[in-house]
């Protein structure tokens, strides 16, 4: 799915910094909270954009309009860059750049290869990762639920490998646009990015957000995209995975129902299942995951991106995802 072709890398003159700005948006941010507990890093050829663990960053390059194909670089992730065309602006090539629950915090370079024709050339971007403060969960469970048999365990794998197969597949093609859809609206855990112990012994941290609504509750597609595959499995229960293109996939677990087919063209807020609790769960809740190029991001980060009824992303900082409040937070539903 990966793939980063290597091309010339140019300095950029002078001359062509002027002709070129980019504008990272962040979602989500509290500058202060930021700064206060990551050392400043230098500053890079055009700036530097930052972002919390699990947020998304919309980068905008602009100033390319005959360029063929934008695609940048981060973390050995592949970001592809779309063409965004609005009246009386100038054109402009947007990135959604997903920063994993997981990566380190520090500094690393975005890379981005910008091709006109024949010609190609490379802007640099210093992109900061700060470090988010995660939950740690302390849960205990029936054992078998935390520790698979031999059988459990080959289950386990091979469906990893099935998920996989799947999503090395990915729509070209960008089928979303800018109005996302929360596709339950249900009482938010919070505990996207936690890090838990489970019967004393510390585990994978939870990749997603869940979201606990009665049985039967109607989960929405919270873009367009084609369902990619539907599954049944051992942890994530009845679930769908929906490919928005681009890289980027939504998945929706622990359904009771699901109401698509492995390759269904589905539309925001299209009924695609019902809240249910199976798999790893002890009571009905939606667990809601985001992939973008292979980073796990929080997301209610996509509801934050300052994209606005079809409006063009400014300048401004996305409204910060609330603290769930303590009640929240009781939900005894994991995985
Ligand atoms: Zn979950």
């Amino acid at each position: 799915m990966m793939t980063t072709p290597t091309q010339t890398s140019v300095r950029i003159s002078r001359l062509d910094r002027t002709l070129i700005t980019a504008v990272v948006l962040l979602a989500s941010i509290f500058p202060v909270e930021l700064f206060s507990h990551t050392a400043s890093a230098p500053k890079g050829h055009d700036g530097q954009y930052s972002g919390k663990q699990g947020q998304v960053l919309v980068v905008k390059v602009k100033g390319e309009e005959q360029a063929t194909e934008v695609k940048g670089t981060f973390l050995k992730r592949t970001i592809p860059f779309f063409r965004e065309f609005r009246p009386g602006e100038p054109d402009g090539y947007i990135g959604l750049l997903g920063i994993d629950m997981q990566d380190e915090p520090g500094t690393y370079e975005l890379a981005v290869d910008v091709k006109q024709g024949e010609d190609a050339k490379q802007l640099s971007f210093n992109v900061l990762v700060a470090k988010e403060k995660f939950h740690v969960e302390h849960l205990t469970l029936p054992k078998d639920k935390v520790d698979l048999d031999e059988k459990g365990a080959a289950r386990w794998k091979a469906e990893q490998g099935q998920v996989k197969q799947a999503l090395a597949e990915n729509s070209r093609l960008k089928l979303w646009h800018s109005n996302f859809v929360e596709p339950v609206n249900g009482k938010r855990t919070g505990i996207f990015g936690s890090v838990r112990i489970m019967n004393g012994q510390p585990r994978n941290p939870h990749n997603g957000e869940d979201i606990g609504a009665p049985l039967g509750t109607d989960v929405a597609a919270t873009n367009d995209g084609i369902v990619r595959i539907t599954v049944d499995h051992i942890f994530s229960g009845k679930g769908v995975f929906v490919d928005h293109g681009l890289g980027f996939y939504s998945m929706y677990f622990h359904l009771s129902e699901v109401l698509v087919k492995d390759g269904d063209l589905v539309t925001a807020g299209q009924i695609i299942g019902k809240v249910g609790a199976t798999g790893r769960a002890t009571g009905p809740h939606l667990h809601w995951g985001v992939k973008l190029n292979g980073a796990r991001v929080n997301p209610y980060s996509l509801l934050d991106l300052p994209f606005k009824n079809g409006a063009t992303p400014s300048a401004t900082v996305a409204t910060p995802t609330p603290e769930p409040t303590p009640a929240q937070k009781a939900v005894p539903i994991k995985e």
